[in-house]
Parts: C-alpha cells; sequence; structure tokens
C-alpha cells in the first residue's frame, strides 16, 4: 500500500464504500489521509460515575451490568444498558438502534460520552457515543478530543476514525516523503505525527503545526508537479522551429485598421521567441477585456501558416467562437487564409463540411470553434499551434485533448480573468507569462458608480436621457440568476427585471432578453438584433461576461453587484467601452452595508484587472479570485491561497529541491508521491 492505492483496497472499505467516498472527493489513501477534522468533540474529561455532573458532557468508562431490548406498544424498540463502576450505576438508552447491544454482553467494559442527566435516583444518558474497551487499544470516539469530519450519508465521522486510525499504523507511513532538510528548514513536523494530531489530537494547541505541514505539502506538491511538468514540456521536441518572416509581419500591421500598442507589440515578440524554438511553446497570454489578445493570436496563427501549419482555436461559448471566427476571417482575408468553424449547432451544414474537408485533407488552415473540436472526426494532419481562449474555462482533460490533436503544437493559452501573481504561479509554475498591461489609446476609461438604492430612480432617469440624446447608445443591464431560486430569494431574476423595466420603467424604449438557458442560436440571434441596433436595452444574466463585442453599447448597470468579486465585475464592465465614446457602468448593491460599498468603490477607481484581483485576493479570499477558475477550489483541501507567507514557503522549498535535484533523484519516495497527489492531474497548460 501507499498514497495513491485506491481507496478500496484500504481496509475495511472495500468497492461498497467506494462511491460513497468519491462524494467526499476521497479516491486514493492520500485523500483519505488528508480528509481533516472540520472541528472535534471533547470528550477528554473521564469521571466516575459518582461525579456525574448534571448536563455536563464527560466519559464514563465502566462495566455493562444489564442489557436489555425493550419493545414498546407502537412497535419501538429501545436499546438499555447499564454501567456500573464503584460508585454507582449509569442508565445508558437508544431508540430503535438494535444493532447496539448485539456486539454488547455482560460483563464487557464501554466508554460512553454524552451528557448526563438524572432521573429519579438514577443517572442517564440518551444516545451517548460508545466504544468497547479493549485491553491495548487506545480509544478513538470517547475519552478524547474526537474529530469530527465532512461526512456524506453512509460514511459517518465514527466510520472514517475507524478506517484512518487503522491506517495510521501502516509501516510505509513511517517515512517521510519530504527530505529531511527541508522539514528542518521549514520546521515542519514530520508527516506521520501530522497526520496523527490532526486526526487524534492529545490537545487543541497541537493541531496548528500539523494543519500547517499539510498545508505546506498541498502547496509544495502542487508546485513541484507543475515544475516538473514544465521541464518535461521543455523537453519535448516540437514540430520543426517555425521562421518569422518579418515582411510579412510588417504586411499584416499594415493591414490593420489601428497600430499595436506597445503591450502587443512586446507579447507579439514573446511569443515570436518561443516559435522559433524546437521546444513548444506553453504560455499563458493575460490582458484584460478589450486588450486586444485576439490579434495577437491571429499573428501567431498566421505565422504557423507561413511554415506550412495549421492552427486551431478553442473558446468556451458558441457566440465567442462566432465572434472568433468573424474577426479572424476579417483579419487573415489580405493573406487567403481559409479560416473555418466548428461548434455543435454547425452541425447540419457547415460542420459536414468542415469534418470532410478536414479529413479529406482540403483542410482549413485555421479552425475555430468549441467543445466541438474536441471530438474524433476533427483530426488533423500539421497541427502546429493551438490556441484557447478564456482558458480556464476548459478543464485540463479538454486542454491535453485538444493539443494532442497534432503531435506537440505549440500553446497559447488566453485568460481575462486577472490572476494575482502569488496564485498564478501556484497554479501555472509550468508555464511563461505574457501580460498586455495596457488598452488600446483611444479608450476611455469607463466611468463608474456605486449607486445607492436611493438613486435608482435617478439612474433610470439618466439612462433614459443618455439614449434619447446620443442615438445608438445601448445598455446593458445585469442581473445575477434567471429565475428566482428559492434559496436566492431576493435576486433579481433577469425574466422578472425583464418584465418590469419593459412594462413600468422604459415602456417607451425596446429591451431585449439574454440569459443562459437559451439555446445558441436563440443567444446569437438575440446578440444579433442588439448589434444591429434592434434594442436599446439588453436585459442579461452574467453571460455577457465572457466576450462578445458590441462597440455601440456604452452603459452597463450591474444589479446586486455585491455577489461578485472585483475582478469579475471588471471583466463584465469591459463589454462596454469598446469605442471612443466615454462609456459608464452603474452598480447596484443588494446588501448595502459600509463593507460592502467600500470594496465595490475599488471599481470606481481602479481600471487594472490584476489589481483588482489581488484586492480579491485580500477581501474576500481565494475562493473569489477561482470563483471562475476552474481548478481553483478543488486541488486545495487544507491550504488557502491567501497564505501568502505558506504559499511563498512552498514555491521556495520547490525551487531549493529542484535546483540541486532538477530530476528528485534523491528523494524517490518524493517523486512516488507526485503521481499520487491528484493534483498530478494538472496538465502542463
Ligand atoms: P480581448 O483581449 O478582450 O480578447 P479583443 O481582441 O476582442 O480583446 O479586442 C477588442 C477590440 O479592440 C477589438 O475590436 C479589436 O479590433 C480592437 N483592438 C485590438 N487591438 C487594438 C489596438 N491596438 N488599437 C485599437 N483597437 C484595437
Ligand atoms: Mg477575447
Amino acid at each position: 500500500m501507499n498514497w495513491h492505492t485506491p481507496i478500496r483496497y484500504v481496509p475495511l472499505v472495500g468497492p461498497a464504500f467506494e462511491a460513497r467516498l468519491g462524494k467526499l472527493e476521497i479516491y486514493t489513501v492520500s485523500d483519505l489521509l488528508f480528509h481533516i477534522p472540520l472541528r472535534y468533540d471533547d470528550y477528554s474529561k473521564i469521571t466516575k460515575i459518582g461525579s456525574l455532573k448534571h448536563d455536563e458532557v464527560t466519559t464514563i468508562i465502566a462495566s455493562i451490568t444489564k442489557v436489555k431490548n425493550i419493545f414498546t406498544r407502537n412497535r419501538k424498540q429501545i436499546q438499555q444498558i447499564t454501567l456500573t463502576d464503584t460508585t454507582g450505576t449509569l442508565q445508558l438508552m437508544w431508540f430503535n438502534q438494535p444493532f447496539i447491544i448485539k456486539n454488547l454482553k455482560i460483563g464487557d467494559t464501554l466508554a460512553v460520552a454524552g451528557k448526563a442527566t438524572t432521573r429519579g435516583s438514577f443517572w442517564e444518558m440518551i444516545g451517548p457515543e460508545y466504544e468497547i474497551v479493549h485491553p491495548n487499544k487506545s480509544l478513538l470516539h470517547v475519552g478524547r478530543l474526537v474529530p469530527i469530519y465532512p461526512q456524506t450519508a453512509g460514511i459517518s465521522s465514527k466510520w472514517l476514525r475507524s478506517r484512518i486510525s487503522i491506517l495510521l499504523n501502516a509501516p510505509w507511513l513511517q517515512v517521510d516523503y519530504i527530505p529531511a532538510d527541508i522539514l528542518y528548514n521549514y520546521k515542519l513536523p514530520d508527516i506521520l505525527t501530522a497526520l496523527k494530531t490532526i486526526h487524534f489530537p492529545n490537545s487543541l494547541s497541537e493541531i496548528e503545526k500539523s494543519r500547517e505541514r499539510l498545508a505546506f505539502d498541498e502547496l509544495f506538491l502542487l508546485q513541484l508537479t507543475a515544475k516538473i511538468h514544465r521541464q518535461e514540456w521543455r523537453q519535448k521536441q516540437t514540430i520543426p522551429k517555425l521562421t518569422i518572416d518579418a515582411k510579412k509581419v510588417a504586411k499584416f500591421y499594415e493591414s490593420l485598421p489601428f497600430t499595436l500598442t506597445q503591450a502587443q507589440l512586446r507579447v507579439v515578440g514573446e511569443i515570436f521567441v518561443d516559435l522559433q524554438k524546437e521546444t513548444a511553446m506553453n504560455r499563458l497570454l493575460q490582458g484584460d477585456v478589450g486588450s486586444g489578445k485576439t490579434v495577437v493570436a491571429a499573428l501567431a496563427m498566421y505565422m504557423a501558416h507561413l511554415n506550412g501549419y495549421q492552427s486551431l482555436l478553442m473558446a468556451p461559448t458558441e457566440i465567442l467562437a462566432q465572434q472568433h471566427y468573424a474577426t479572424l476571417s476579417e483579419l487573415l482575408k489580405p493573406f487567403k487564409i481559409i479560416v473555418d468553424i466548428v461548434t455543435s449547432n454547425t452541425k447540419h451544414v457547415t460542420r459536414k463540411k468542415n469534418v470532410s474537408h478536414v479529413t479529406s485533407h482540403v483542410s482549413p488552415h485555421i479552425l475555430v470553434g468549441t467543445h466541438a473540436l474536441l471530438e474524433k472526426s476533427v483530426e488533423f494532419d500539421r497541427l502546429g499551434l493551438v490556441v484557447i481562449d478564456e482558458q480556464h474555462r476548459f478543464g485540463v482533460k479538454q486542454r491535453s485533448l485538444l493539443r494532442s490533436k497534432g503531435k506537440t503544437p505549440h500553446v497559447l493559452s488566453m485568460t481575462a480573468t486577472p490572476i494575482p501573481r502569488t496564485l498564478a504561479l501556484v497554479f501555472y509554475g509550468d508555464l511563461d507569462f505574457s501580460y498586455i498591461d495596457e488598452m488600446p489609446i483611444g479608450r476611455k476609461p469607463i466611468k463608474t458608480w456605486v449607486v445607492p438604492k436611493a438613486k435608482r430612480d435617478g439612474a433610470y432617469a439618466w439612462i433614459r436621457k443618455q439614449i434619447l440624446a446620443v442615438k445608438k447608445t445601448q445598455v446593458f443591464i445585469v442581473c445575477p440568476f434567471i429565475e428566482l431560486s428559492e434559496t436566492l430569494t431576493t435576486v433579481k431574476a433577469a425574466k422578472e427585471e425583464f418584465e418590469i423595466l419593459s412594462k413600468e420603467v422604459f415602456p417607451d424604449l425596446k429591451l431585449g432578453l439574454l440569459h443562459g438557458k437559451m439555446k445558441a442560436s436563440e443567444k446569437n440571434e438575440i446578440l444579433d438584433q442588439f448589434r444591429a441596433g434592434k434594442f436599446n436595452i439588453l436585459v442579461s444574466t452574467p453571460v455577457v461576461e465572457v466576450g462578445i463585442d458590441i462597440p455601440n453599447a456604452t452603459i452597463m448597470l450591474i444589479e446586486a453587484a455585491d455577489r461578485f468579486g472585483l475582478a469579475q465585475l471588471h471583466q463584465m464592465r469591459g463589454r462596454v467601452g469598446r469605442s471612443h465614446q466615454q462609456s459608464y457602468c452603474l452598480l447596484f448593491a443588494e446588501n448595502e452595508v459600509s463593507k460592502t460599498t467600500f470594496r465595490l468603490k475599488n471599481l470606481e477607481t481602479c481600471a487594472n484587472g490584476r489589481k483588482l484581483a489581488e484586492i480579491d485576493l485580500q477581501l474576500r479570499g481565494a475562493g473569489e479570485v477561482f470563483g471562475t477558475l476552474q481548478h481553483g477550489k478543488e486541488l486545495l483541501k487544507i491550504a488557502s491561497y491567501s497564505d501568502v507567507e505558506l504559499v511563498q514557503k512552498a514555491q521556495k522549498a520547490t525551487f531549493d529541491i529542484l535546483e540541486k535535484d532538477n530530476l528528485l533523484s534523491a528523494a524517490p519516495l518524493l517523486k512516488e508521491r507526485l503521481i499520487s497527489s491528484t493534483i498530478g492531474e494538472i496538465a502542463p497548460d
């Protein structure tokens, strides 16, 4: 047995419990041992029956002197046990749990914990925790600090406790996988001590150190995996080096209706360096919404084409894929590049054609698409570059599947979700980063206001005035969910909002409705109509968050803005401000406490996505930052990304160890441990 042994091989688990454990995301021995308590019940006070106090939680250890199962008139059963020690007797009672007395007999020593009450002349405990006392075996469930775990149907804390305690005696656990010098340098306890303490502490004061060790391990293993992937990736031979034809590049620049920003040019330079290497590019391009990532990707794909290679561009939604298809076709038209599109909705006409010409070698030079690109029928013989837009919206498997459509193509991932640097290094330590940190000139910062409730009517009046004054002005109104749900009763539903707005607030204007439950074709239609100016106002759920480009939209109103992170709001407001006109963003909060307003006010003054993400990280923790990042939450169970100090420690330890021994040959246990961490799932992108 080892860290990566599947959970069904653990003593007393087996296939029957495997599925239930899956609900707790426990698949391996490692997952079980790192399933740490939520809290502890304190049953550590052990007393004699004679010194019981009313309503006090204590543990009693005494002999069973009577066992009884009573059938009541209404067919219920009561289990009764009497315990006796030299100081008195204690009556125990359970209802309808006949299994309890099956294994208990007179003369056994039983330990029970709970609150005792007096009933007439004797003491009584109802439904106490209990455990048979065996000589030479320490107590697990009573008589100590007892761990309470996140549990699920059929997997109780008691169940987990007994399995974990058996595991903790395994001989292979005696040797730590982290080398001693690292433990020493970072003042960490060894793994067995840490695990024993966190699951079965002697006192609460011991727990912190152990928790730190386990949290460190999560971060350390994660980063180590990323770095090793990076090394491996670097060794992979790609398609032959590409050459960059400076003249063609200049022609491309000339063909554009704008000049690239300094930041765009710098990033293009970084990408060109990668493309001319023998190893595959694996780069993450971060840039705020509207910073102009697409044109950079287009140029890279053009370069691939000039070298005789095809490119793929995958986007998370149909709308985005369509938009990229249109943009790329337009940008690359002067260079006679065939761009095509595959989505689940291009099934009947285009897709068939696509697939057939993909497979019959009359291939497009660039194929744009959604998840539909992942299908087997989409094949390439000369895939040189894969571009993944909004990369965090895709799972690891999807990304590596896409990559596998070529030998080892260059990969350019793009995201508008700003990731604070500390976190980026944890998650994407295996990537090179590029940033477009500058907006095209002429873009005016979006004027943003947090609007108090009292001024709602005023805001509506102002919006109407803008629409009437400046022809073509269009407005987004974003509401969080499509229908009222019971738990979120206060949230304005877009549908309902749409009714109210169109009947009562803006009866004289034209409104459209867009929400996530619509079919892609319906969404497209609505957006096309909006783009064509058929509506003044588009009421929508946050589906508009990702990538639609409607230059006339200059006003955005966001309802219940306090439900979103700052970076997310920033991304959303990036849907306006796409032209030379002044744009505006109005934020309404559901909950107008000063803390919320204070947080939202950052948007009034800051227009930098990465800075806003840092503020989110500080104010609301990493869950917020990673709310939209796919592999955020699930990877860390114990550590927290906002513990910057520990993140840095783990970073440094990763660096220390790889610097001396980049293949971990001196730390075989650690190397093996990496395989087992579910974290190993992260592909190098
Ligand atoms: P994003 O980074 O959000 O994907 P896009 O690539 O969609 O941004 O670009 C947003 C808009 O800005 C597009 O209409 C694009 O043509 C335009 N654009 C890109 N680069 C520049 C530039 N350097 N100057 C002016 N407009 C630009
Ligand atoms: Mg984009």
